[in-house]
């Protein structure tokens, strides 16, 4: 059974991911999260942000470079700030500004 921290955070990946074919790099995903969380109890509130990243490097070494896109500028991918802590937020490099919470990017 999935930890409730890393249920609730492939569900929000799986929101901004928008896309069910992507579903198997999610679980892939999914599942070595599983792994670090069960090697580091604590690892909870971290898990969001480091499931996006981990989706986002396999999705960057396959199909889609540039996901999730810049809503602004629309040629270049966000980024999940901070690296390691709760509450991430992609973000836009080129502006230094937060778009949004892991799990709302719009459509
Ligand atoms: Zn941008």
């Amino acid at each position: 059974m999935l930890d409730v921290a890393l249920s609730a955070a492939r569900a929000a990946v799986a929101r901004d991911l928008a896309d069910p074919a992507r579903a198997p790099l999610l679980d892939d995903a999914v599942a070595h999260r599983a792994w670090w969380l069960s090697q580091w109890e604590d690892g909870g509130p971290h898990v969001l942000g480091l499931l996006a990243q981990d989706v986002q490097e396999a999705l960057h070494e396959s199909a889609d470079p540039l996901w999730p896109l810049c809503p602004e500028h629309r040629d270049h991918p966000l980024f999940v700030e901070p690296d390691l802590g709760p509450d991430p937020f992609w973000v836009c490099h080129r502006t230094g500004l937060p778009v949004a919470p892991v799990g709302s990017l719009s459509p």
